[in-house]
């Protein structure tokens, strides 16, 4: 069944067309993987699916489990369980890890948590990422390492069980290390999870241990390409150029 459906979306940043007609479907439990150049537009893609206010839609629609959620606020779109992680996570002084991902659980799922089921769960995901539990106390990524967002990223991820995750390059910057502990969460979410992923990324790496349906290329805001998970290989092989010579 298809969870995601973007039909013809155009983007704009502060006035700016930065996406034309982008086309791109994603069905149930099938990971996806956005790639493309510098400045090509895929975290302004992930901006607009989360409904990042400072992006404009000029063109088309987006679907998301058949209702139209084109102009839906952030919130609304969290709560019917479209996750976006971000390129480079916020530092939130005051606003424990723990306390933040609780309250996030209960806005997604509409009820209180109780502390007890909480920790229990929480310590759960944070063996598989092999954090320590302090990180929980510990204040909203202030004074995190650039590995350490990411694993507070996969964390929510694992805990929030969202039906859609878009991943902005969770993998950039990490060590070989903390991509490959990355990319168990991101497998156990793929795993015990039935979500779907769309995977913004530059590297392979991270793609090793996990499965890909789909590859897309977005070139200048244009989608330019779509294929299997062997696309991944060839454009780490060629490059974007082949893709370039087609304008
Ligand atoms: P990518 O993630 O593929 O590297 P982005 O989506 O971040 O690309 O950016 C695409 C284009 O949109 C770039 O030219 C960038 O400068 C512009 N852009 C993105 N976000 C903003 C913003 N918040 N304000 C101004 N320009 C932006
Ligand atoms: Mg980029
Ligand atoms: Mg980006």
């Amino acid at each position: 069944a298809e969870l995601l459906k973007i039909k013809d979306l155009s983007v704009s940043v502060e006035e700016k067309g930065i996406l034309k007609n982008v086309n791109l479907s994603i069905n149930k439990g099938e990971t996806h993987v956005l790639m493309g150049p510098n400045g090509a537009g895929k975290s302004t893609l992930g901006n607009a699916l989360m409904g990042n206010p400072r992006y404009s839609i000029t063109n088309g629609q987006i679907f998301f489990d058949g209702e139209d959620i084109t102009h839906e606020a952030v919130d609304k779109r969290a709560k019917r369980g479209i996750f976006l992680s971000f390129q480079s996570p916020l530092e939130v002084p005051g606003v424990s890890l723990g306390n933040f991902i609780r309250s996030a659980m209960e806005q997604r799922f509409g009820q209180r948590i109780r502390l007890w089921d909480f920790r229990k769960e929480l310590k759960k995901s944070m063996d598989i990422l092999g954090m320590d539990y302090s990180y929980a106390e510990r204040d909203l990524n202030v004074g995190f390492s650039g590995g350490e967002k990411k694993k507070a990223e996969i964390l929510q991820l694992l805990m929030l069980k969202p039906g859609l995750a878009i991943l902005d390059e969770t993998d950039s910057g990490l060590d070989v290390d903390a991509v490959r502990t990355v990319s168990e969460g991101i497998k156990e979410y793929q795993k015990n999870m039935e979500g779907s992923l769309l995977i913004i990324t530059h590297s392979t790496r991270i793609l090793e241990s996990l499965t890909v349906d789909k590859t897309h290329v977005v070139i200048n805001g244009v989608m330019k390409a779509e294929g299997d998970g062997s696309l991944v290989d060839k454009i780490n092989n060629e490059g974007f150029e082949s893709f370039l010579e087609k304008e």
